[in-house]
């Protein structure tokens, strides 16, 4: 039988490409639906499901125009993507009958809500989905570090970093096959061994607030629910 739910509350962190399939960008009609039918049947096991959302997959659309752009200008842009985002997302959460509501972290009110903490803590009680767009609305700054951010900010137990690779590895696993997956290591040793878990600035918030990181595939069918059930499934970075 499975195991009980780990988690009762906590952020989970999809990168743009996440919804992009093996297409050169953009959004994957397939992958978004088999995605959020995973995502739909965590929120529909009593999870209080936060979501930060990135932009790269947008973004890479527009990058050749972008090039020698003024960088602040091209996060801003690239801010704007995650916003696309979320709604299409929000979109395919209903048609899996999940209501969620977004947020923005900058100031597009005709399209969605402004971040409002104490309204998404409350729709989380209401167990409705909390997509947080925007990234932290400011340049220079990455959707990882808005997940720590936000996680932290809303008591999320654990942080989920959805990615193409299922879990941290001992060195890269496309270059090396004696490469060895961690199932659980500490943020120390994460440091020492110069592991690559997140951007240094999300990594260092994570560590401060003490809040743990799984990594895990999303391509992988079931890993998130296995994550949720706190079964050895990618890797848990913890104090
Ligand atoms: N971005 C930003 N500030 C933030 C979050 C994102 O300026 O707080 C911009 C930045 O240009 C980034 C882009 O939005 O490259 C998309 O976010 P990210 O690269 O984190 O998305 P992902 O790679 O996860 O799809």
């Amino acid at each position: 039988m499975s195991s009980e739910i780990a988690y009762k509350r906590v952020l989970l962190k999809l990168s743009g490409e996440a919804l992009m399939g093996d297409d050169a960008f953009g959004i994957n009609r397939q992958t978004i639906s088999r995605m959020t039918q995973e995502v739909a049947e965590i929120a529909k096991m009593g999870v209080e499901l936060a979501i930060v959302i990135g932009g790269g997959n947008i973004f890479r659309g527009v990058a050749p125009g972008a090039q020698g752009m003024d960088r602040a200008t091209a996060d801003y842009m690239g801010m704007l993507a995650t916003v696309m985002n979320a709604l299409a997302l929000q979109d395919a959460l209903k048609s899996h009958d999940v209501v969620a509501r977004v947020q923005s972290a900058i100031s597009i009110d005709q399209v969605v809500e402004p971040y409002i903490r104490p309204k998404a803590l409350r729709y989380l009680e209401e167990h409705k989905v909390v997509i947080f767009a925007g990234g932290t609305g400011n340049p220079f700054f990455t959707t990882d570090t808005a997940a720590a951010l936000r996680g932290a900010e809303i008591g999320a137990e654990i942080v989920l970093k959805a990615t193409k690779v299922d879990g941290i590895y001992s060195a890269d696993p496309n270059k090396d096959p004696k490469a060895t997956r961690y199932s659980n290591i500490t943020f120390d040793e994460a440091i020492a061994k110069r592991l690559e878990v997140m951007d240094a600035t999300a990594f260092a918030l994570c560590r401060d607030q003490k809040l743990p990181i799984n990594v895990f595939s999303i391509n992988k069918p079931g890993a998130l629910e296995r994550v949720i059930r706190g079964e050895d499934e990618g890797t848990l970075v913890h104090v």
